[in-house]
């Protein structure tokens, strides 16, 4: 494993800044104090900053030894919030704010994209410009798109953009990058069932919403199953089941909610017309009335292929060809969308590892993300830390055609 030495000498003091992160964790738009800590530190390596963007956002930028005379930009991207839910970690870095905690591991996201410009302040060996880009709000608030809102891609012209997350499960020293669809678009629905209340030993006086939303339930997966293309991917899940109030009453309404999942915008609108002609001819038939609302949230994460391919180089010559896996599509969601589709770039995964790392008092449960016993793998700075570098470094000595 190739890791860049001054990021090596540096890594303790990183991975104390990332702890104290852990220690303060802030949700969607409110990262006021980590954008102050990112704020200072670039400040501090002779970064100039830009702060405010999509509310708590900070843009660093790095000029390479030309001042940027050159032109060319590229942009690397971190998170920077926190989850509403109880930290169950009980070590020294764990969260000091009750029902708020890190459990996605953006804290370290922001650490290895500190490490990096730390280095990349120091030598400047590229021509060309750097953009660090610390966004708020990736945890549902859509916090890219904000940043984009306010001109990210107009003020700080870049070429390409790049993402990263850490995933436990993979083994350590490992990354994974592959090109098209990683992440899936997100989508809520809310359908409110209304039929009419009575004595529930009288049901024929009634609209009883409970068998009308059971229908609904199960002829949901039918589109799923009958009505996309079978090699299309998609997901509804309804997770949210709420009537009644008394064992005795017919209520006079049920609410169903939900998640949809797709990788394609035909899917999805596929989904959507399909639900909405299923839940509405349902409630017809059993003379019940439906609101149907269908909220799109992310868009789908797609890999631009030569930016993937890319990537995948520059971690190959970091640790080697068998530790470059494929990157299997997950369906969850990751607002880094909105970047990929107004510029080409990749986002890939770098190994959380089994959660062996964590320190004494960790909450007994599972490694995994958004778990309450979570902790973000610290050995993991330096070698993100070295792809950003190398990623950037190489990015600008590549001819421009290629972008
Ligand atoms: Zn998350
Ligand atoms: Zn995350």
């Amino acid at each position: 494993m190739k890791i860049i030495d001054s990021i090596a000498t540096q890594a303790a003091a990183i991975a104390q800044l990332r702890r104290d992160i852990h220690a303060h964790p802030e949700l969607c738009f409110e990262e006021q104090r980590t954008a102050d800590l990112v704020a200072a530190k670039l400040t501090e390596w002779g970064i100039p900053i830009h702060r405010g963007m999509g509310t708590t956002g900070v843009v660093g930028i790095v000029h390479g030894r030309d001042g940027g005379a050159c032109g060319r930009g590229v942009g690397l991207r971190a998170d920077m919030d926190a989850l509403p839910m109880q930290e169950f970690n009980t070590f020294a870095h764990a969260s000091k704010h009750a029902g708020k905690m890190h459990a996605c591991g953006h804290d370290g996201h922001t650490a290895m994209l500190l490490a990096a410009a730390q280095h990349l302040a120091q030598h400047r060996d590229f021509d060309g410009t750097v953009y660090l880009i610390f966004q708020p709000a990736e945890e549902g608030g859509g916090g890219a798109r904000e940043m984009m809102r306010d001109g990210l891609f107009e003020r700080f012209p870049m070429e390409a953009v790049f993402g990263m997350h850490n995933w436990p499960g993979l083994p350590l020293g490992t990354f994974a990058v592959s090109p098209g669809p990683v992440m899936a678009s997100t989508s809520e629905f809310k359908i409110t069932l209304r039929g009419k209340g009575s004595h529930a030993a009288l049901p024929h006086m009634g609209v009883d919403p409970v068998p009308i939303a059971c229908q609904m339930v199960q002829a949901f997966q039918t589109i799923i199953s009958r009505n996309k293309k079978p090699i299309d991917t998609a997901v509804i899940s309804v997770t949210m089941i709420h009537a009644g109030e008394a064992t005795n009453v017919v209520p006079d309404f049920c609410e169903l909610q939900g998640t949809v999942r797709t990788f394609t915008a035909e899917v999805l609108d596929l989904i959507e017309r399909r639900m909405r002609q299923v839940a509405e001819h349902t409630c017809a038939a059993h003379e019940a009335t439906c609101e149907f609302e269908f909220v799109r949230n992310y868009p789908a994460t797609i890999n631009s292929a030569a930016e993937a391919a890319f990537a995948r180089d520059v971690m190959r010559s970091i640790v080697g060809d068998d530790k470059v896996l494929v990157q299997e599509p997950t369906l969850g969601g990751e607002d880094f969308a909105y970047m990929l589709q107004a510029k080409p770039g990749a986002y890939c995964f770098i190994a959380n590892g089994e959660g062996g790392h964590r320190a004494a008092g960790h909450g007994a449960g599972p490694c995994t993300l958004h778990n309450p016993s979570y902790d973000f793998n610290d050995d993991l700075i330096p070698l993100g830390a070295t792809y950003w570098v190398r990623l950037a470094h190489d990015w600008l000595a590549q001819p421009r055609s290629a972008a």
